[in-house]
């Protein structure tokens, strides 16, 4: 094997590079100007980082070649040498470095004298960028001199049921991918000779804001590189392909103002034009009429709160299954009454499914349309519930039946506010129609928030903390409702006007 030196590129970095060149250039030598990660991203990270570590367990007591020299990685890659000179057979965080190029590969096993590696996803599918980020570290690790049998990807097994103590060997799928490994050598030496020499250019690569700014992953410089972009650009139209937004960008059309009346948009983006530049709420009084002479008391505004744990942590639930923990419902008993608020929280620790449907079954009553904003979500969960529950069939099935989506009249376009950018979701709606009721003061702010803070509680032993995060959760949850009833005051008052 060649002596450890300094390394250019990582694996992370080779990736970055593919996506977009300027992007490598920034993190190389502008690394401050990077986004900061939203509690999303970190969530991602977190996540895979656990899998990571569970996968280790399908080839026990290995030794870890890096966790002594986090900030050294030449030392690292000396110490992975050393261990598969005095006979180690199972290696984890094994570092290599081939032409001032690293890679820290999961998981290097040593079976029948011939040497297998290993690499962890905590997703259940195969991207094109895995088969990439694999085929460097195939390439690294054999030109370094380590001759590889074979090279897997282990990924997460979506049909995988827990009962009981979790099996790894089940939870896991493992899948040879030494073929597209080979397959990729060529563009692999070819790709590193050039980004190397980006990474080490003083002058930064010429590249426009594209597409490409948002695939594979979404770009950590857009805030340096999309800074430029003008207020009320064509970008602030939602539900429009990328495509067409950057032809028009391109062609020098770059805000609402200037797209032409004819152009290749669809109806609903030229709804949108049309009443962003007129500054005018459209509103199809007879459509929206209809919708709301559907509705019958008492009116239920209902959300659910999910999470959907990487690795299944109640019995008989799978990885990643929408499992529901919370619920808030507004009740509004008769015309012009005032609403009534029910809300349900899982128990951190306990599987929150059972009790979630027992008290939603009785807070719902037998009579009177659910509201539901989106009601995709919400209708999948029930059906899962009736699947785990088939006690409850028949109470599910006739809530499933009164549940009316909220979403519809805005998709149809019944009523359509240009500040909604052309896009229905309530993110969107809410803002639009209710200017004064705001998300983002609260300490959870959005379903993926809640989605991650009830996670973690499932772990947190600190009583005040638990009792913390709680309240936040019933505070979100319940502002979710509220912000519906709102939503539906002014589709009433929409079709009450002369
Ligand atoms: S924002 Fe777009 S153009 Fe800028 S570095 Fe990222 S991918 Fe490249």
């Amino acid at each position: 094997m060649t002596t450890p030196e300094k390394h250019i590129l990582s694996k992370s970095t080779f990736i970055r590079g593919m996506q977009c060149e300027k992007s490598l250039y920034l993190y190389k030598n502008v690394i401050h100007l990077r986004d900061t990660p939203s509690p999303e991203q970190l969530a991602v990270f977190s996540r895979g980082n656990n899998v990571g570590v569970l996968a280790q367990q399908l080839f026990p007591n290995g030794i870890d070649a890096s966790s002594n020299f986090k900030r050294n990685n030449v030392a690292a890659v000396a110490n992975t040498q050393k261990l598969i000179e005095t006979g180690v057979e199972v290696i984890y965080e094994a570092s290599f470095q081939y032409n001032q190029v690293l890679v820290i590969l999961d998981i290097l096993v040593k079976c029948n004298n011939q040497w297998y590696a290993y690499e962890v996803k905590s997703s259940v599918k195969i991207s094109n960028t895995y088969l990439l980020d694999v085929s460097l570290q195939h390439y690294v690790i054999e030109q370094s001199g380590l001759k590889l049998e074979d090279i897997s990807l282990i990924t997460v097994n979506p049909s995988y049921v827990k009962k009981g103590k979790l099996e790894v060997d089940k939870f896991f799928v493992i899948t040879s991918v030494k073929q597209d490994a080979l397959k990729n050598e060529s563009i692999i030496s070819e790709k590193l000779e050039k980004l190397k020499m980006v990474a080490l250019n003083p002058s930064m690569p010429e590249v426009s804001i594209g597409e490409h700014c948002f695939s594979p992953y979404n770009c950590d410089f857009m805030g340096t590189c999309w800074k430029n972009v003008p207020i009320n650009s064509v970008f602030e139209m939602g539900a429009v392909p990328k495509t067409l937004l950057f032809e028009l960008y391109n062609s020098g059309i770059k805000t609402i103002d200037e797209v032409p009346e004819k152009n290749n948009l669809d109806k609903n983006a030229n709804l949108h034009l049309q009443s962003k530049n007129k500054n005018e709420v459209v509103v199809n009084k007879e459509q929206l009429s209809k919708f709301l002479n559907q509705l019958s008391y008492p009116l239920y505004f209902m959300d659910f709160e999910s999470f959907m744990p990487a690795v299944p942590i109640y019995d008989n639930t799978k990885p990643y299954q929408h499992i529901p923990f919370q619920y808030s419902i507004h009740v509004i008993k008769n015309k012009n009454e005032k609403a009534v608020e029910l809300s349900f929280l899982g128990d951190e620790g306990i599987d929150p499914r059972k009790k979630f449907i027992e008290r939603l079954i009785v807070d719902l009553d037998t009579q009177g349309s659910i509201l539901v904003y989106d009601a995709l979500m919400e209708r999948n969960i029930l059906n899962g519930l009736k699947k785990d529950f088939p006690e409850y069939t028949s109470q599910i099935e006739s809530v499933l039946k009164r549940i009316v989506d909220l979403i519809q009249p805005f998709n149809e376009r019944s009523y359509y506010d240009p500040k909604m950018k052309n896009l229905t979701s309530i993110k969107n709606v809410l803002p639009a129609l209710v200017s004064d009721l705001h998300f983002n003061e609260l300490k959870i702010s959005s379903g993926s928030m809640a989605m991650i803070a009830y996670e973690k509680l499932q772990k947190e032993t600190d009583m005040f903390k638990i009792a913390e995060v709680r309240e936040h959760l019933l505070e979100y949850c319940r502002m979710d409702t509220f912000a519906m009833i709102k939503v539906f005051e002014v589709l009433k008052k929409a079709v009450d006007r002369d």
